[in-house]
C-alpha cells in the first residue's frame, strides 16, 4: 500500500496535522518512535495558550501563534479537551518596563489580539490577582490567554484523526528514507512504509530526520526547562502570570494549572543531549527565586514534584514549516514556544503547502469532527454516579485515591482509540499517579488492570516504554530460583 501522506512524530504538531488532513480523503498514517503519543517536548511544557504579543513582528510564530490561538475556541467545543482563558498578566516591578509593555500593548492590539490592556491601577490589580507582589507597579493584561492540557490536546487529536481514518503506529522510529520516482520509502525498526507526501513533524530530531533526505539547512538545539509543581489547592492563583521578558525566554512564570494545582517555571539552559530531562538543585532554586519574585507566598512545602521539558530551538528562532527541495517532503520543524497556541494554525499551513503539491484535498462524507469528552468520575453528580455504579461497578472501584480515579476511567483510557499502553500512558491520560502520593498506592494497581486488559504479564507493563519495566517477577519465584536446589518447577 502507498500512504497520500505520512506524518513522523505524534506530538502535538503531528497529531494536529493528522486530524486537520484526516477531514480529506487521503490515507494517511503516523509514526512515532515512542510507546505512547505526546511522548516528547508536548509533554512536559507550560500549557499556556499565549495572546500572541510576545514574539517579536519578523517572526512567523508571532502570527500563527495569534490565529492559533482564536482556533481554541472551537477546537475545544469540538474535541472536549480541557481549556480555558483565564487571562494572562506580564509584570512590571519597575517604573520603565511601563514603556515596553504600552509598546506590546499597542502592537498588539494592531496585530489583531483582543482587548490587550495596560493596568496601572494596583489596588485594581490586587484585586484581581491577590496574591501578587506588592512591588507590581503595572501590568499588561491578556484576557485572550489561556490554559489548555498539552497532552490531553494531544490524545483528543489523536482520537479524533483515528476515529477518521488515520493509522498510528507508535514504537517505529524512522532510521531511513528514500525518495525515487515521487515515492519516499520510509523505513522503521519494525517495517517498511510507502507514501507520496511526507511530513516532519520530529519536534528535537526534525533535523536529523531532514538529514535523511541530504537536507541540512538548519539545526535544532535542545534548551531545558525546569518546573515545581505544587499540590493542588497549596494556592489559588487566577491568572497566568509572567515576569518581563528576558532576551531568550519569556522568564519564569507562576501559573495555575486546569486541575488544581500551580507551578513555577520553566527556566532556561541550552544542553546538547536531546533526552536529558533531569532536574538540578540550582535549577529549582532558579525557578523558586524566580517564582517568589511575583508570588512571595510561593508555598516551598507543597511542592509535590520537579520536572523539566526540552524545547528544540532552531538556529531561526522561528517555526520553519517549509516545502523543500525534495518534491512532497514538508519539514514542519523548530516548533519551538509558542508551537502549542499555534498548532492549530500550523496545521492549516501544511494543508496549504499540499495543495501547492497538487494533492486532491476532497472532504469525505463521513467526516466527523467531534471527539466524545471522556467520561469522569469528578464529572458527576450523586444520583449519576449511583446509576454508573449499578450498570458497572468498575465506576465505584476507585484505584488512584488522590485523585478519586475508578478502575472503570484506566480501562475506557486504554480502549481509547490510540489508547494508553503503558504506566504513563494511563497516568497522562486519566490521571492515576498524579497526585500526592504520586502513584505510591495506585501504580501496582494501574499495572496489574493494564496486564490484564492487554493480555500481557506484569513484567512486560512498562513505565513508558521499552527498558522501563517495573517488575522483574515474582518475588516467590525470584527467592525460590536463588536458593539452590529450591526452583519451585516441578
Ligand atoms: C519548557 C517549555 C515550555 C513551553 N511552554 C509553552 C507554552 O506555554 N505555550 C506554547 O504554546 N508552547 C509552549 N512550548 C512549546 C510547545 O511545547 C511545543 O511547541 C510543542 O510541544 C512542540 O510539539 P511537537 O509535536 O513539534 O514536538 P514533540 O512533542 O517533541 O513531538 C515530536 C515527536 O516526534 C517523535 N520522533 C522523533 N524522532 C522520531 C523518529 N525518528 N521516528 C518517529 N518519531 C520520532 C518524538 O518521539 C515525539 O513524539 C513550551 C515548550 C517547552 C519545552
Amino acid at each position: 500500500m502507498i500512504y497520500d501522506v505520512i506524518i513522523i512524530g505524534s506530538g502535538v504538531t503531528g497529531c494536529s496535522i493528522a486530524r486537520t488532513l484526516s477531514k480529506y480523503d487521503l490515507n494517511i498514517c503516523v509514526l512515532e518512535k515512542e510507546a505512547e503519543i505526546a511522548s516528547g517536548t508536548t509533554k512536559a511544557n507550560s500549557g499556556v495558550i499565549h495572546a500572541g504579543y510576545a514574539a517579536a513582528r519578523e517572526y512567523t510564530k508571532r502570527y500563527l501563534c495569534i490565529k492559533g490561538n482564536k482556533m481554541y475556541t472551537q477546537a475545544a467545543k469540538e474535541l472536549n479537551f480541557p481549556f480555558e482563558r483565564i487571562g494572562s498578566f506580564v509584570v512590571a516591578q519597575e517604573d520603565d518596563q511601563i514603556k515596553e509593555l504600552e509598546e506590546e500593548r499597542k502592537k498588539g492590539i494592531e496585530d489583531g489580539i483582543p482587548d490587550l490592556e495596560l493596568i496601572l491601577d494596583k489596588k485594581r490589580i490586587k484585586e484581581m490577582e491577590p496574591l501578587l507582589t506588592d512591588k507590581v507597579v503595572g501590568v499588561l493584561h491578556a484576557p485572550s490567554a489561556g490554559l489548555a492540557s498539552p497532552y490531553e490536546l494531544t490524545f483528543a487529536l489523536a482520537e479524533n484523526a483515528a476515529m477518521n481514518g488515520v493509522k498510528f503506529f507508535r514504537n517505529h522510529e524512522v532510521v531511513k528514507i528514500k525518495h525515487q520516482d515521487y515515492k519516499f520509502t520510509v523505513r522503521t525498526h519494525k517495517g517498511e512504509f510507502q507514501t507520496k507526501n511526507l511530513i516532519n513533524a520530529a519536534g528535537l530530531y526534525a533535523a536529523r530526520i531532514s538529514r535523511m533526505l541530504g537536507l541540512d539547512y538548519f539545526s535544532i538545539m535542545p534548551r531545558k526547562g525546569e518546573y515545581v509543581l505544587f499540590d493542588r489547592n497549596a494556592i489559588q492563583l487566577n491568572k497566568i502570570l509572567f515576569p518581563m521578558a528576558t532576551k531568550i525566554s519569556k522568564g519564569i512564570l507562576v501559573c495555575p494549572t486546569l486541575h488544581g494545582n500551580t507551578f513555577a517555571g520553566p527556566n532556561a539552559q541550552n544542553i546538547n543531549d536531546p533526552e536529558d530531562i533531569s532536574t538540578t538543585t540550582a535549577g529549582l532554586k532558579e525557578i523558586l527565586d524566580g517564582g517568589r519574585l511575583l508570588v512571595p507566598s510561593l508555598p516551598l512545602r507543597s511542592s509535590i514534584r520537579n520536572f523539566a521539558g526540552l524545547r528544540a530551538v532552531p538556529d531561526s528562532y522561528d517555526f520553519i514549516i517549509d516545502n523543500t527541495d525534495v518534491y512532497g517532503f514538508i519539514n514542519v520543524a523548530g516548533i519551538l514556544s509558542p508551537g502549542l497556541t499555534a498548532t492549530f494554525a500550523i496545521a492549516e499551513k501544511v494543508v496549504e503547502f499540499l495543495e501547492l503539491l497538487g494533492v486532491q484535498l476532497n472532504i469525505k462524507d463521513n467526516y466527523n469532527p467531534i471527539r466524545p469528552k471522556p467520561e469522569r468520575f469528578k464529572d458527576f453528580t450523586k444520583e449519576e454516579l449511583d446509576k454508573k455504579i449499578q450498570e458497572d461497578p468498575r465506576w465505584g472501584r476507585i484505584i488512584c485515591r488522590c485523585e478519586t480515579i475508578p478502575e472503570k476511567e484506566i480501562i475506557n483510557a486504554i480502549k481509547a482509540p490510540v489508547g494508553a499502553n503503558t504506566i504513563d500512558g494511563v497516568k497522562f491520560r486519566c490521571r492515576p499517579g498524579m497526585g500526592r502520593c504520586q502513584g505510591g498506592f495506585c501504580r501496582p494497581r494501574v499495572i496489574e488492570i493494564l496486564s490484564r486488559e492487554l493480555n500481557k504479564p506484569f513484567e512486560e507493563i512498562t513505565k513508558r516504554g521499552e527498558d522501563t519495566n517495573i517488575l522483574m517477577g515474582r518475588t516467590k519465584d525470584i527467592a525460590l530460583n536463588e536458593i539452590p536446589g529450591g526452583s519451585n518447577e516441578e
